[in-house]
């Protein structure tokens, strides 16, 4: 019989053993995770720290037992501390051994990067249900005036977010110009910040934090912002070192190919802790997006089990609501070409194309219409077939896009 493992169990590791199990249904599936709790979704990490989701709403996939028995897995509660190329795994309590296929599926902690000193209590993280359990504890036990968030990320706005309803006064905080540099068009993202504003949210950019303390945050430069609390949201380190002594090719996270597999054979990884591929710019890439944490995870199963599947890749993008406004940045947004703006009743799109071609775009307040413009940039960048669908066309003019955004990223004409 043969014997996979799956370590680490969240969107990436669940879905990969539902394929596994699919495709292989006779074999043993072990599944090695130290969370204590069924696969969580970290998107509704924030919720749950607002106090607007209850525990048992932040497990999408239902709980431990009813998963264990429905997809037949020998859940293993231990932590994995080394995996070899012979494919023995070794956890903090026992070694394991023989395995056929191994998938790696240990997403990413937030990260503290090495120049910051952070020290006493009053400093959170915003990843694990942990970190929102803890943040949601002391903002329950103690009085919070004051808050900064370091990172003017996705996250970032999210515990911004929840902290303004709690009605702390917020600062967000980041070296870099401005707000989601990496999704974001300055243009488009001056104008989130000005509607935050009018809401009361502070904003410190071009900021290095350099230490975080029980007063506050100090800057490189020595300045300070005293604060209540602190929460950090500058982005995530992929949980890769368990695979160091196997040998895999592992850049900014294990580098695997279009079946999932790394540089080792039957080794696998899927979701945050991988570098799967960028379809804009060809190169291996983490994409740290829940959608692409499950179809990834469901290739590698698939391809552990021995049915040849692929994965095309992805691009980045960035779907977030917060303070009831909406965002999505689709595409790489430093990548150069013309800029275009329109602007509709509640909404405005900028969009980058270049010889024809979309090559990414910011929309604020007009989430439905980010589905069709996905698919459109993706099959551009798959060299497929780019011209929008009828369908496709009356769907964007329904939700207020002009015709002559429509036809210039390539909708032919209705006249
Ligand atoms: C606040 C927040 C908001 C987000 N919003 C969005 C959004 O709007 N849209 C979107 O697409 N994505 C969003 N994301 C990102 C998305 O949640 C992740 O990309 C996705 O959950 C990654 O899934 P994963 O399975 O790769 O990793 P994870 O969910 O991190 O799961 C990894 C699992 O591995 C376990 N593990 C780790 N190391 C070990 C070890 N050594 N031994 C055993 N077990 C181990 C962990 O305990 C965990 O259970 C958000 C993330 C956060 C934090």
């Amino acid at each position: 019989m043969k014997k996979y493992a799956i370590i680490g169990f969240g969107c990436a590791g669940y879905n990969g053993a539902k394929a596994l199990r699919a495709h292989a249904p006779d074999a043993a599936i072990h599944v090695f995770d130290n969370s204590g709790a069924p696969p969580f979704s970290p998107m509704l990490s924030t919720y749950h720290a607002a106090g607007k989701l209850p525990y048992e709403a932040v497990f999408p996939f239902g709980t431990l037992e009813d998963i264990a028995k429905e997809l037949k897995l020998d859940i293993i509660g231990e932590t994995v501390v080394e995996v070899s190329a012979e494919r023995t795994i070794t956890t903090d309590k026992a070694t394991y051994e023989n395995y056929d296929g191994i998938l790696l599926a240990t997403g990413a902690d937030a990260l503290v990067p090495g120049f910051l000193t952070c020290t006493g209590e009053k400093w959170f993280l915003m990843r694990t249900l942990k970190d929102a359990q803890r943040l949601r504890s002391y903002l329950d036990t103690h009085t919070v005036r004051t808050a900064a968030v370091v990172g003017g990320s996705m996250v970032g706005i999210k515990v911004a977010e929840l902290l303004h309803a709690a009605g702390v006064k917020v600062t967000i905080v980041d070296a870099a110009p401005y707000l989601f540099p990496l999704a974001a068009y300055r243009s488009t993202a001056e104008a989130i910040q000005s509607k935050l504003e009018e809401k009361g949210v502070a904003f410190a950019f071009d900021a290095k934090v350099s230490a975080i303390d029980e007063g506050g945050v100090t800057f490189a430069d020595g300045a300070k912002l005293e604060s209540d609390l602190v929460c950090l949201c500058i982005g995530t380190r992929a949980n890769v070192d368990v695979l160091r002594p196997s040998g895999v090719n592992i850049g900014r996270a294990v580098v695997v190919d279009e079946h999932m597999e790394s540089s080792v054979k039957g080794i696998y990884a899927a979701g945050d802790c991988c570098e799967g591929r960028n379809l804009q710019t060809g190169k291996t890439a983490i994409i740290g997006l829940w959608a692409n944490a499950g179809a990834q995870g469901a290739c590698a199963g698939a391809n552990m089990a021995g049915v040849h599947t692929e994965y095309h890749g992805n691009i980045l993008h960035n779907i977030t609501h917060f303070f009831d406004m909406d965002f999505i940045g689709l595409g790489d947004a430093s990548v150069q070409g013309e800029h275009h703006r329109f602007a509709g009743k509640n909404f405005s799109i900028e969009l980058v194309m270049d010889e024809g071609h979309l090559k990414s775009v910011n929309i604020f307040g007009n989430y439905k219409i980010s589905g069709i413009l996905k698919h459109h940039l993706t099959k551009q960048l798959l060299g497929a077939e780019s011209t929008l669908t009828p369908a496709q066309r009356g769907l964007l003019e329904q939700h207020g896009l002009p015709r002559d955004f429509i036809e210039l990223i390539g909708g032919a004409s209705h006249d």
